[in-house]
């Protein structure tokens, strides 16, 4: 089978879900297209002198549940295809999280490694008087995504302010600020936002044990598996052990560790793993046989042997494409939790699916980081702060509520926990249209 290009995965994730879905078929072919679609080709003065024209989208795929709600991406390979799909995931992540956002997503086709950081920011900037009118903290709220950060979104709400908020008389500072999340914490960003994601993504797999756990087949503290040591993988190992599971594997781009058989010990304490990995920079700095994160006997694999360890659930919190066709039959997990965006192909999820193992789909295992984005542009438009303690109870509370209702609703209806959410948030957005 070709590879689907993200725009058809997505198309294919909906269809599966139209099937158990109740709404009209009007619904789906609404959802079947964005609403609007933008491009620009806007000019960036280079450090050289030289000026030079960079393609920029914005797509806005459904507002019927609230303002359009996505992050900007720079990265080479970003194009319409790409931005159009990751929108469309953003409509249903925010409707499974149950906030009052509907879908967007942004990019620039750029390689951010390229430019100075004088050139980054005028792109930034030049990015947002190309797009500008577009945004809005009623209309349309941009994000962080890959290669952008709380930097560039500060820079980017000092240009909206600028070039758009003055002319529209937006009602106050606060109302500036909301038109972009993601902020550092001075410039109005959400304490809690760093571990979001991930401490979101383990509420969810506690909550999915405690409902579907026994029919898995997976015991009170399971085994769980990291692929990835970034925000979102040490966040969730972190969290996992604060919950009680053993986190027996973790990897980076410099390859993984996994305990080693004969220990039955806690599992790897992921401060002490992160504490060695930046004494030298990397992850995998040391031959097997361990010490190592507070474990006595450590192995150390690649990234492919990782993904093949035996656990109870494996968490790939990397890249996108990383459980595919090929490495599928050889996974060896009772379950997998998606907090990275996309890591399950289509085709392996069919495999995974033959075999037992169910998928928690990123649409509701990751939508930690949307929904603080979210109280985030609360916090902004009230003027308000919330103690980093009060946005994780919140957010406990919330996606706790959500993962039991796409859980139960996969185990009732038999579908997959990716079916089920997918099901829910079109019924939402149905809702939200008034049919
Ligand atoms: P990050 O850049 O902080 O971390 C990425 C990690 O992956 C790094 O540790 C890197 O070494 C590792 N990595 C890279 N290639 C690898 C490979 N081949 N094998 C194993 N590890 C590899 O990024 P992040 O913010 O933690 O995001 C991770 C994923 O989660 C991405 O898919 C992102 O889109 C998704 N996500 C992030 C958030 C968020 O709030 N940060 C929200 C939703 C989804």
């Amino acid at each position: 089978m070709a590879k689907q290009s993200p725009w058809q995965a997505a198309l294919t994730q909906l269809e599966s879900a139209a099937a158990i879905a109740q709404v009209r078929p009007e619904i789906i072919e609404q959802l079947r297209r964005p609403e609007r679609v933008i491009q620009a080709e806007f000019p960036v003065r280079m450090d050289d002198g030289s000026l030079q024209f960079f393609q920029g989208y914005r797509v806005q795929h459904s507002n019927a549940r609230g303002p359009y709600k996505g992050g900007i991406r720079f990265h080479p390979n970003v194009d319409m295809d790409e931005v159009r799909a990751l929108a469309f995931w953003m409509s249903i992540k925010c409707a499974v999280a149950g906030i009052p956002f509907g879908g967007g997503k942004g990019g620039v086709t750029v390689d951010p490694k390229r430019l100075s950081t004088g050139e980054l920011e005028r792109l930034s900037r030049a990015y947002v008087r190309a797009m500008g009118m577009n945004f809005g903290p009623r209309h349309d709220v941009p994000a962080p995504d890959v290669n952008t950060n709380g930097q560039i979104m500060a820079w980017m709400v000092e240009e909206w302010k600028k070039v758009v908020g003055r002319k529209q008389r937006a009602a106050n500072q606060n109302e500036w600020r909301a038109t972009f999340t993601g902020k550092p914490i001075g410039k109005g960003g959400a304490a809690g936002r760093e571990q979001a994601t991930g401490f979101g993504g383990m509420v969810v797999l506690r909550e999915a044990l405690r409902t579907l756990g026994k029919q898995w087949g997976i015991r009170k503290s399971p085994t769980v598996i990291v692929q990835g040591f970034g925000n979102v993988g040490y966040w969730a190992a972190r969290t996992a052990t604060d919950f009680g599971f053993r986190v027996i594997g973790i990897s980076d781009s410099s390859g993984g560790v996994v305990v080693d058989d004969g220990d039955t010990g806690r599992g790897f304490d992921p401060a002490l793993v992160l504490a060695g990995k930046e004494e030298v920079g990397q992850l995998v700095h040391f031959v097997s046989g361990g010490p190592f994160g507070g474990v006595s006997h450590v192995r150390t694999v690649t990234n492919a042997q990782l993904l093949e360890t035996p656990c109870d659930v494996l968490v790939p919190a990397a890249l996108e494409g990383q459980i595919t066709q090929k490495n599928a039959a050889r996974v060896r997990a009772k379950l997998v939790l998606e907090l990275a965006n996309g890591p399950t192909t289509p085709e392996a999820e069919a495999v995974l699916r033959e075999r037992g193992i169910s998928v928690i789909p990123d649409v509701l295992a990751n939508a930690g980081g949307v929904t603080t984005s979210y109280y985030e542009w609360l916090q902004n438009i009230r003027n308000v702060r919330w103690t980093e303690a009060a946005t994780l109870r919140r957010l406990d509370a919330l996606l706790t509520e959500q993962a039991r209702k796409v859980l139960t609703r996969a185990a009732r209806s038999r579908v997959t926990p990716r079916q089920a959410a997918f099901a829910i948030a079109i019924e939402r957005i149905a809702d939200a249209m008034g049919s």
